[in-house]
């Protein structure tokens, strides 16, 4: 989950690109063909994941892969084309963590301004105790509030959807929460 670098060569003719503002009335620098002109617009990724729960636990996996290899998160990755953000969280339950869950509604919407990513976490109902994570994953765990390793979450996004999952269980009411990452 780090940020893009900058495009160098062009998709369509595969000559290199400069990076200027368009003649078009944008506003913003893009990468524009010095060849065939065609401007290469980049927009946010989407990450996408779950808060898998079993009554009173939550579900961590520890990441085999950089960055952050070692440290905890929620199951997530990339959102592929050609899928749902549901169908993206899931896939990504599946892989890293290899649990048996049923997906329920959308938890969280967190905007990471500065590497242009939005992340959404949705939470789901595991049905089993048994996991068999991927090559993504050391080793896939449940958590009671109080054991959760705080200083060892691998990014913010995880950190905050934690922190209002276990807020919202507290009281009962599961919201959807809208978090700006500066
Ligand atoms: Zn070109």
């Amino acid at each position: 989950m780090t940020y893009r670098s900058p495009i160098k060569h062009c998709r369509n003719c595969g000559s290199v690109v400069a990076y200027r503002i368009p003649d078009d009335g944008d506003t913003k620098p893009r990468a524009v063909c010095t060849v065939c002109h065609t401007i290469h617009y980049e927009n946010p990724l989407n990450v996408v994941g779950t808060v898998p729960y079993l009554g009173t636990k939550v579900l961590l996996c520890k990441r085999n892969i950089e960055p952050r290899w070692g440290k905890w998160t929620l199951p997530a990755g990339f959102m592929e084309l050609e899928e749902s953000t549901a169908q993206g969280a899931a896939r990504e339950t599946q892989e890293e963590a290899g649990a048996l869950f049923e997906l329920e509604g959308l938890f969280s919407i967190l905007n990471v301004i500065r590497v242009g990513q939005v992340h959404l976490f949705y939470r789901a109902r595991l049905l089993s105790e048994t996991f068999h994570p991927g090559h993504e994953t050391i080793e896939a765990r449940l958590f009671e509030e109080h054991e959760i390793p705080w200083d060892e979450i691998a990014f913010r996004t995880v950190k905050e959807t934690l922190e209002c999952y276990f807020a919202d269980r507290r009281r009962g009411h599961y919201d959807i929460h809208q978090i700006d990452i500066a």
